[in-house]
């Protein structure tokens, strides 16, 4: 396995602009220096509360916003570094699944119309070849020739993202990035999309961001998974290390929420205290402090940085840092 996708100091900062002249007086950081890869065939799961900025890092990747700072080398091209025209190429290989196919599909346009957009954008000339493509796809999401003629409105809530699935895979992409694919979905319905997803992963190597905002949602499909919180990525592990032995507060308290099918194991419940705190306006040092049980002084003062705990497991806090004691005595200095 090599990585397919490498993000690098990932940076998405908004200003807000205030007054009749539009002053900017201060910046959201939505992606605040966020480093993650992921391997040719896998899935990376990307969770969080909403505002964590997880579906701005999807659009960033994507370039549908320009990174305010940062590196994203996809397949071995450097994405940010791409004109516009060759980033709309290289679109084909990367695809967005949407959290409400019924918003990103055109009310006026028949499926079949929808499905071969695509590969009309992508320069499929022969007309018999893109209906074909699309008869192709209809059914390998589980629908059927037929649905090509009719609606997005004559659709089912979970047939509407089989759509959304099969326009992805069009273009025969090798990365998606799906925002919530299954958020907008009743629970069983969810089931049958994930497994829908995990087939074509398998059928297609597939490699999958897969942004969610509930760990439970994730675990079965994500190889690996990070955690984001106000524009950080807070922690970051292989799954099976995650969910059995979670370090930072926050995951663990995103995780003590999550319910258990067994009845018999007493999870020990970690409430996370209070709202999360106005993006344009973070607490300073660890912005996870205002809401962590583990608070200790140096939180509030200096920014944990994401470090290697383990392998491939890294997690942002001043609990698992050796580096703490420099890190007072260093602040103690400059009193
Ligand atoms: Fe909690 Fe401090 Fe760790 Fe932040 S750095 S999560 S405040 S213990
Ligand atoms: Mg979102």
């Amino acid at each position: 396995t090599k990585p397919l996708l490498k993000v690098e100091n990932l940076k998405k900062h908004f200003p807000v602009k205030k007054g009749l002249f539009g002053k900017t007086v201060g910046y959201v950081k939505a992606v605040d220096d966020v480093s993650f890869y992921v391997n040719e065939g896998e899935t990376l799961g990307i969770v969080g509360e909403s505002g964590c900025g997880k579906s701005t890092t999807g659009r960033v990747l994507m370039r549908l916003l320009e990174p305010t700072e940062g590196e994203v080398e996809f397949d071995g091209k450097s994405l940010t570094s791409l004109s516009s025209e060759e980033m709309r190429k290289t679109r084909r290989d990367i695809q967005m699944v949407f959290q409400d196919p019924y918003a990103s599909l055109n009310p006026r346009h028949t499926i079949g119309k929808i499905l071969e957009e695509p590969l009309i954008v992508h320069g499929v000339k022969d007309q018999k070849e893109r209906k074909r493509k699309v008869r192709e796809f209809l059914e390998i999401v589980g629908l059927s020739e037929f649905h090509a003629k009719r609606y997005p409105h004559q659709f089912s809530g979970g047939q509407r993202q089989r759509i959304g699935i099969a326009r992805a895979l069009m273009t025969n992409p090798k990365l998606i990035i799906a925002d919530e694919p299954v958020s907008a979905l009743d629970v069983s319905i969810q089931a049958q999309v994930l497994n829908l997803m995990q087939d074509l992963q398998k059928e297609f190597n597939l490699t999958y961001i897969f942004i969610a905002h509930d760990l439970g949602v994730v675990r079965h499909i994500s190889d690996r998974v990070g955690v984001m919180y106000l524009g950080k990525m807070v922690e970051i592990a292989d799954s099976e290390q995650l969910y059995d032995k979670p370090l930072h507060p926050y995951t663990q308290a995103l995780l003590s929420a999550v319910p258990v099918p067994d009845p018999d194991y007493q999870k020990e419940q970690i409430p996370i205290e209070g709202d999360i705190p106005n993006p344009a306006n973070p607490p300073t040092g660890c912005t996870f402090h205002t809401r962590c049980p583990f608070k200790m002084d140096i939180c509030t003062k200096v920014v944990p940085k994401l470090v290697d705990h383990s392998k491939g497991h890294s997690v942002a806090c001043h609990l698992y840092t050796e580096q703490v004691d420099d890190d007072i005595k260093q602040l103690e200095g400059s009193i």
